[in-house]
Order: C-alpha cells, then sequence, then structure tokens
C-alpha cells in the first residue's frame, strides 16, 4: 500500500510504504502496478494514537446500554425503537417502568429482539427482565438463582434480587467489544492499554478473541492483577504492570502495598497505582520508595498533585498516566466542589513536564470520553464546558499534548515515529498540523491503519463521522 502526499512531522511531505505491517519506505515514492493507493490530500500522518488507560470491557457495556425509561421513553413503540438498536452480542437496557410497556417478560422482549441477548433493568434497581436468548447464554453454565420466576415450569425471564448472580454469570459471556473498537478507530486510536484491576486469565482470553475476529483490532496491553503472565496473553497481546487500585477511606495496610509493588517486580512487571486523591497519591508514593522503584512504575491520575509529589515523582522516576479531558468534562464540578486551593494543582501537566516527569494519557473510558483530540484540546486550553479556566498554568504546547498518545505503551519514555521498519499502524489526518494544532478538538481521522490494515476509512466518497454521541457513564465520586 502506498500512501501519497502525506505530511510527516515537521512539515516534510512524502509517500510512506507499507507491505505487509510494516513501513518499509518513505519519500518520493510512485505507486507499483497494481499497489493499492491512499492519497493523503495533504494531511499530516502520525503514528497511530495509544490510549493508554481505558477499560474495555467496562465500556463495552455502557456502550451496549440504552435508557429505557420516562422521560426518553414513554411508549411501547419506542422502548421496541431502542431495543432494535444495531449491534451483536449483549444489549443492557436501564430505567425501565411498567407505564412504558407493562409488565415484561421473555414473550414480550423475544417479539422485539429475537436474535440477541438482552436484559431490561427495572429502574427500581431491584428487577431484571431476560429475553430467551439471554436466559440461554446465563443458564448455559450457571445454575438458576433462587430469584429466577418460574411458572408452569418455564422461566418467565423475571429475575428478583439476583445482581451478584447476575454479574457472576455474565463473565462467562463478556460483551462484543465491537463498538469500542470501531470508535476508537475512528479517532485514530491504534493501540490501547486496559488497567482494569481485575483483569485475569478469563478476560484475558476474551480480549485474545475479540482481537483475532476483528472486533477489537488495536494492538493491546493488558494490565491487571498480580496473577496474569505472558502466557495468558495469546494474539499479539502484551502484558502491562500489576495495578493496585488506591480507595482513601479504605487503604490497604502499608506493608500490603508495599509487597504489591515488590511482588509486581518479582515477576517482571511494573507496577501501576491508583491516585485519585492527595493522600492515594503520598501513600502510593511511600510505598514504591519502600519497594524500590522500577522501570516502568506509574501513578495513574495523579489527580490533586501538590509540588512535593510532583518532585518526589521525578526522583523516584515514575511515569504518570493522566486524563487531560477530566478539565472540560468534569471541571465546572470540581471548581464547584473541590476546595478552591486544590484547583491549581488538579490534573496536573506542564508541572510534571517541567520536573522531567514522564507523562502519557489515557481516556479512562467509560469515565472519560473516548475522543483524544477532545482531550489534547482540554489539555492546551485548561477550560471547563462553561468555559472557566481550571489550572490555567499547567496548560500544554498542542504539540506537548500530542506527545500524550505517541508514548510507547511499554516504554513511555519512548516517542513514536513514522519511519522506515515501524509497525504500519498510522492515523492520517483531514488536515495539515498547521491547522490541527490550532484546533484539536475539531480534527477529523481520514483514515486508520493498523498492522497495515485499513481500520477506518472516511476518506471523501466516505461520510466521515465525529462521536458525537457520549458514552453513558457510571457515576464515580472523588476528583476523577
Ligand atoms: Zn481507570
Amino acid at each position: 500500500m502506498l500512501i501519497e502526499n502525506a505530511e510527516l512531522e515537521g512539515g516534510v511531505h512524502a509517500a510512506i510504504r507499507i507491505i505487509g505491517e510494516t513501513i518499509t519506505a518513505i519519500g518520493a515514492l510512485s505507486p507499483r502496478p497494481g499497489e493499492p493507493v491512499i492519497d493523503a490530500a495533504g494531511g499530516l500522518v502520525l503514528p497511530g494514537l495509544h490510549d493508554h488507560h481505558i477499560h474495555v470491557a467496562s465500556l463495552a457495556a455502557a456502550l451496549a446500554s440504552v435508557a429505557c425509561g420516562p422521560p426518553e421513553v414513554t411508549t411501547a413503540a419506542e422502548f421496541a425503537a431502542r431495543l432494535r438498536a444495531p449491534g451483536t452480542g449483549w444489549l443492557r437496557a436501564t430505567g425501565y417502568h411498567e407505564s412504558v410497556a407493562g409488565r415484561l417478560d421473555a414473550d414480550l422482549l423475544d417479539e422485539m429482539v429475537p436474535d440477541r441477548p438482552v436484559r431490561v433493568q427495572h429502574r427500581s434497581g431491584r428487577m431484571w427482565f431476560l429475553n430467551s436468548a439471554a436466559l440461554d447464554a446465563l443458564l448455559a453454565e450457571n445454575a438458576p438463582p433462587p430469584g429466577l420466576e418460574r411458572s408452569g415450569g418455564r422461566y418467565t425471564g423475571r429475575l428478583f434480587d439476583a445482581d451478584a448472580w447476575l454479574q457472576r454469570a455474565l463473565r462467562g459471556t463478556p460483551p462484543s467489544f465491537a463498538a469500542v473498537g470501531a470508535r476508537l478507530a475512528r479517532a485514530g486510536v491504534t493501540g490501547l492499554t486496559d488497567m482494569t484491576p481485575a483483569n485475569d486469565a478469563v478476560i484475558a482470553r476474551h480480549f485474545a478473541a475479540e482481537h483475532a475476529s476483528g472486533a477489537l483490532p488495536q494492538r493491546i496491553v493488558l494490565a491487571g492483577t498480580p496473577g496474569l503472565t505472558p502466557a495468558d496473553m495469546a494474539g499479539g497481546m502484551t502484558l502491562g504492570a500489576a495495578k493496585l487500585h488506591l480507595h482513601e477511606a479504605e487503604l490497604p495496610a502499608f506493608e500490603a502495598a508495599v509487597a504489591f509493588v515488590s511482588g509486581a517486580h518479582a515477576t517482571g512487571r511494573p507496577a501501576a497505582i491508583h491516585c485519585a486523591t492527595e493522600v492515594e497519591l503520598v501513600f502510593a508514593l511511600a510505598a514504591i520508595a519502600e519497594a524500590g522503584a522500577a522501570p516502568g512504575d506509574r501513578i495513574e491520575h495523579a489527580s490533586v498533585a501538590p509540588d512535593s509529589a510532583v518532585g518526589e515523582i521525578a526522583r523516584l522516576g515514575l511515569a504518570v498516566v493522566t486524563q487531560p479531558h477530566f478539565i472540560a468534562e468534569r471541571g465546572d464540578t470540581y471548581r464547584a466542589e473541590v476546595a478552591p486551593a486544590l484547583h491549581p494543582i488538579l490534573y496536573r501537566l506542564r508541572a510534571f513536564r517541567n520536573a522531567g516527569v514522564t507523562l502519557a494519557a489515557g481516556s479512562d473510558a467509560p469515565f472519560g470520553g473516548t475522543d483524544p483530540w477532545t482531550a489534547m484540546q482540554a489539555a492546551t486550553s485548561r477550560q471547563t464546558r462553561a468555559g472557566a479556566p481550571l489550572g490555567a498554568a499547567e496548560a500544554l504546547t498542542p504539540e506537548a499534548a500530542l506527545d500524550l498518545y505517541l508514548c510507547a505503551p511499554r516504554n513511555l519514555a519512548m516517542r513514536r515515529r513514522v519511519e522506515a521498519g515501524a509497525p504500519a499502524d498510522l492515523c492520517l489526518l483531514d488536515r495539515p498540523w498547521s491547522r490541527a494544532r490550532m484546533a484539536l478538538g475539531s480534527v477529523q481521522v481520514r483514515a486508520t491503519v493498523i498492522g497495515g490494515r485499513v481500520v477506518h476509512d472516511a476518506r471523501p466518497g466516505n461520510r466521515p463521522v465525529h462521536d458525537a454521541r457520549p458514552v453513558n457513564r457510571p457515576r464515580r465520586h472523588e476528583t476523577r
């Protein structure tokens, strides 16, 4: 494949030749007979972006959720239309009330959706309604719980007070990752690091299967439990950090945190610690200092970071993986609810760069939006949705904001480039950098290539897609 008329970083124009999964040449190249050609039309070609902190399974569940009660949905026809949303795998609907279409059961739901498992939650939160495909999927490997209603020798599809059972049973049939893969591809994201602390060998197999099927075409780094091993990483996935999730209200014993970090290092893995409050950060830094820092150790979020902590992170040589878009998405709430003295030290960027700390970014989706371009915009503007400034001194240049997504995923201090010999993971923008840098949030990705394969194509003729639809986000407290 030849990508013609491409702008490379630095402003040079050239053609890029891809053979197999690799960039083989860059320069004044002309197409060979039969070689597919993409005309970049002067747009910038970047290494594909990497989302350094995401929760794919939760995001897939959120994307497959539809609201199906008042006020959005009030009639049976509207309800049926919502359930017929395109897609495969589990459909999860929430907020249902009898005023919409009466008391639901499997027969009623089968009429609307016969071909994929559906579960509808009553807005009381105490009842789920399942169609037959859902009953089949759940009962294939799980004994029915007492709360599963029976009538005349068969299940009605009504499930009462059985959330724990449902969660366990659903682990056997995790959601399709196709919607996540497509959404990230549209934004130019060619790789991701899943930072879910509970990631284990079971979910690793699901990742591998979704990757092999093409549903999740991105390159995958899987962080998670200390028990994950390289042997769990099928199909080109790589093993990431062991993840420790801290909650200020119930911190583990200090010795246990030190042991977690040492234990990760002993198995050749870095440690990653979730730090959404100042107390969590101070605790994490003390634990890492006690265990001894190793290359690749990282702090997730560093939501509240006083200068002393920034200095200690630099001294220990840790990387920080931040969410610049939280300033935009949640900044107005922070301004209202977080003590003003902390406003200048929320989700810092420039302070870390100035201290020489390696800084990368990830969406934290579904807790944050998936679009790295609006996140880069927030990193340069440091403005809330309402337009108020928040920690303006932490603003980055557009070039530094872009760097947050171009770090090598397992060596964040290394910056990836479009060069001969590099993997053909590319992101083709609809404009040159001189225009992109002026309005990062409005950049459209014209094409995305992973391993030499086009996974997103919005070139003229195909209509560009913009992800205006917000993710139906779970709520989180604290400063993230
Ligand atoms: Zn997270």
